[in-house]
């Protein structure tokens, strides 16, 4: 980032970033298996291997198809490994699966009062998600960020999938903001690529999701626990 550009966009992606992987997509992987092995639980178990989840521990591979793919990747991915259920049927499954699941999941912070102070201070916010768009809207509801969110773009919003940089375009497009006014969050590599690809300002990975230091210290300028300490930046970050 050049010294004389500020950041005044901040795109978070969403599971692994605002809301907690393992407590919110553990039990949904589990579920999606058994849908997709149809009650075949040894196949079930095949599944989750194939696509990036130990069945036994739970631990996801960074960058894996369950970390990182979009519904449809997953879907086509189950079939590959052994699920005997068409892809198209799939999809539409998960995708419902997914959307119910937006209930229960479970937030890294007080949202809210996290996007809250940086709306006040100024900054247009977006979440850019490989989930469906409905999925999103349903979880910036129950979280009480709607209303401070200048843009939603899920996998079907037509704006392309991670890594390309259609949906950081589409925030600025929204948002009147140039990509170097724009930081990218995310706990994936396909979420900083995607900052890289759309020549972000500036590209910060948080370890709330299925990436760890080593696998994201590449492609990111900044490596945080979580998005609180985004904020111990913004001092840096803010227009004059
Ligand atoms: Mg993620």
């Amino acid at each position: 980032m050049s010294a004389d550009v500020k950041i005044r966009g901040i795109l978070f992606d969403k599971d692994g970033t605002l809301l907690d992987y393992d407590e919110s997509w553990l039990p949904v992987n589990r579920e999606l298996a058994r849908i997709a092995a149809e009650g075949d639980a040894d196949l079930a178990d095949r599944l989750l291997a194939a696509c990036g989840m130990d069945p036994a521990t739970g631990h996801i591979v960074p960058d894996s198809l369950l970390a990182a793919g979009n519904t449809r990747q997953i879907a086509e991915g189950l079939v590959a490994a052994g699920s005997r259920v068409d892809v198209v049927e799939l999809t539409i499954k998960l995708d419902t699966l997914f959307s119910n699941a937006s209930e229960f999941s479970v937030p890294v912070t007080d949202l809210a009062a996290f996007f809250g102070r940086l709306h006040r201070r100024g900054f247009k916010l977006g979440i850019a998600s490989s989930d469906n768009e409905r999925s999103i809207r349903r979880t910036a509801e129950r979280f009480g960020i709607s209303g401070y969110v200048d843009y939603i773009a899920g996998y079907d919003s037509g704006f392309g999938s991670k890594p390309e940089p259609g949906m950081v375009l589409g925030f600025c497009a929204a948002t009147g903001l140039a990509p170097e006014e724009v930081a990218m969050v995310g706990d994936n590599n396909h979420d900083l690529h995607m900052g890289r690809n759309a020549r972000t300002g500036l590209t910060i990975a948080v370890l709330t999701g299925t990436g760890s230091r080593e696998s994201l210290s590449g492609a990111a300028d900044h490596v945080f626990d979580d998005i609180t300490e985004i904020e111990a930046l913004l001092p840096d970050l803010q227009p004059a």
